[in-house]
């Protein structure tokens, strides 16, 4: 190895380490820190992150970058050294060209534009936020303008969560799914509400089914803990050390920890099936939002609300709750967990009217920043599309404009990445029956290794190698596709149908 890799290697593992010790701070904080405690995390959390920041924009590690471009040239594009060359120096580029105060602002206008959401959802008080949110456009818009224009201004916010795509082509997507979304809505039989859906769920029973899952889809003991928290989450300190968490709810069956667990062991098998060669360099974890989300989905919805897997599970699950459950066939069950209904939450809407709380952001994220909507008229707009595409009308801020955080900490870009997660998953899917074509009657025997591997060998193992593009094409064999995710809609809705 030449002395140029070898040193930018061991600044790039001294920067990650800081990374790693900053995700150790914020799962503790988020499973295991008193209330307390969250004044003195934030200032050591802020501080880690400034130093990895410091470390990485320094002038040496250009140096290094430049020193390292001829043997960039004669290396394989697909090597591991030629690939991260690559992405670093892309990742620097990036960071460099915005200034360090406005990195600063930005930081802190995030933690603090998180805080006065929370206050103002708690209280339903729009009007308390909104300095908040202009104040944050307002260094958004800085932060574009420090990168050379591209074609549209909402191009370099996407960037930061999926490089190189464009919001030309998430648009594409998008009117794609808008009238066939709003079509199978309004198809949708309209069912009265299960009894069985309100529990009771106990506790207990929900952590060790909940459990008995995640190990089976491939969460060993050895590489990952389950814990919970209030809003689940994965993070990762290295391939070998996963951390899912869940949540409990024992009145709601939408909210069984079962279905968290799921989505949030996809997060997990996504990076512990990273090369561990991977560790400690930028490269070492999923390739983007919209991939990320592919893989959670692809678990917790493409197998974990199938009929496959239920008809695997389902006695068990019964038999785990029985006062809800005892007299509950199958199909009746898997028909209640796949209902399709407007709702006013973006995070407990169905698999088909998911897409539309996404396009409603980002339509709504887009005109905020071209200044054709005023934060000012933010609460009658969102509640006139909600409208407009799920026919339902939020009765209070809370549940319509206040109840996302992203926008609150700076996330805007960030929407889109959900919905092209769940197109991803089944373009995915569907590529993945073509070269394992048992691939549901696996799951139906509760045989997940072959379906595992797959993925692995497909897209895990590279982690961040190679662009979004290019991993998409790798293991979808095209472009992003709305189709399949279409096809396997109507499907589904067609199935759910009564006889
Ligand atoms: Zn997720």
């Amino acid at each position: 190895m030449s002395d140029a890799l070898d040193s930018l290697r061991r600044e790039l593992a001294q920067i990650s380490d800081l990374a790693t010790a900053a995700r150790v701070l914020e799962w503790d904080q988020l499973v295991m820190m008193p209330a307390g405690g969250a004044p003195a995390r934030a200032e050591n959390l802020a501080g880690l992150h400034r130093l990895a920041h410091e470390l990485f924009v320094r002038d040496e590690i250009g140096a290094l970058l430049d020193d390292l471009a001829p043997l960039q040239a004669d290396l394989d594009p697909e090597s591991d050294d030629a690939c991260l060359i690559e992405v670093t120096r892309r990742d620097w580029e990036k960071a460099t060209r915005v200034p360090a105060a406005l990195t600063a602002d930005l930081s802190k206008l995030s933690s603090e534009g998180m805080e006065a959401w929370a206050r103002a959802r708690e209280e339903d008080d729009y009007e308390s936020f909104r300095p908040w949110l202009d104040r944050t456009l307002e260094l958004k818009l800085r932060y574009i303008d420090c990168f050379p224009a591209t074609g549209e201004p909402y191009d370099v916010l996407l960037d930061d969560f999926e490089r190189g795509m464009r919001t030309h082509e998430v648009r594409t997507v998008f009117d794609r799914l808008k009238p066939a979304l709003r079509e199978l809505l309004a198809a949708a039989p309209d069912d009265e509400a299960e009894p069985f859906l309100d529990g009771p769920y106990p506790r207990e029973a929900q952590h060790e089914l909940s459990l008995a899952v995640a190990r089976a889809f491939g969460a060993q003991e050895m590489h990952f803990r389950l814990d919970p928290t209030v809003h689940p989450f994965c993070l990762s300190f290295a391939t070998q050390d996963v951390r899912l968490t869940t949540r409990y709810a024992e009145d709601d069956l939408h909210g069984n920890s079962v279905f968290s667990t799921m989505h949030e062991v996809g997060h997990g098998l996504y990076e512990h099936g990273g090369d561990p060669a991977l560790d400690r360099t930028p490269l070492a974890t999923g390739c983007s939002s919209a991939l990320h989300e592919s893989q959670s989905r692809l678990w917790e919805n493409v197998i974990g609300r199938s009929l496959p897997f239920w008809r695997w599970f389902y006695p068990r699950f019964q038999a785990g709750f029985p006062e809800a459950l005892r007299d509950v066939p199958l199909e009746r069950f898997h028909r209640a967990i796949n209902r399709t209904q407007p709702s006013l939450i973006r995070v407990d809407a169905d698999e088909t009217t998911y897409g539309l709380h996404i396009i409603l952001r980002f339509e709504l994220e887009q005109e905020l920043l071209s200044g054709s909507l005023t934060t000012a008229d933010l609460p009658e707009a969102w509640n006139a599309k909600l409208e407009e595409l799920l026919g339902i009308r939020p009765p209070s801020d809370r549940l319509g404009c206040l109840q996302d955080v992203h926008w609150a900490g700076g996330m805007f870009g960030y929407f889109p990445t959900y919905q092209l997660g769940n197109v991803l998953s089944v373009q995915i899917w569907e590529r993945l029956q073509a070269e394992l074509p048992d691939a549901y009657e696996q799951v139906e025997r509760g045989e997940f290794e072959a379906i595992h591997e797959w993925l692995r060998e497909r897209l895990y193992r590279h982690g961040r190698r190679f662009t979004p593009a290019e991993t998409i094409e790798r293991v979808a064999d095209g472009p992003i596709d709305p189709e399949p995710y279409l096809r396997y809609l109507r499907e589904k809705n067609a199935s759910l149908a009564p006889a």
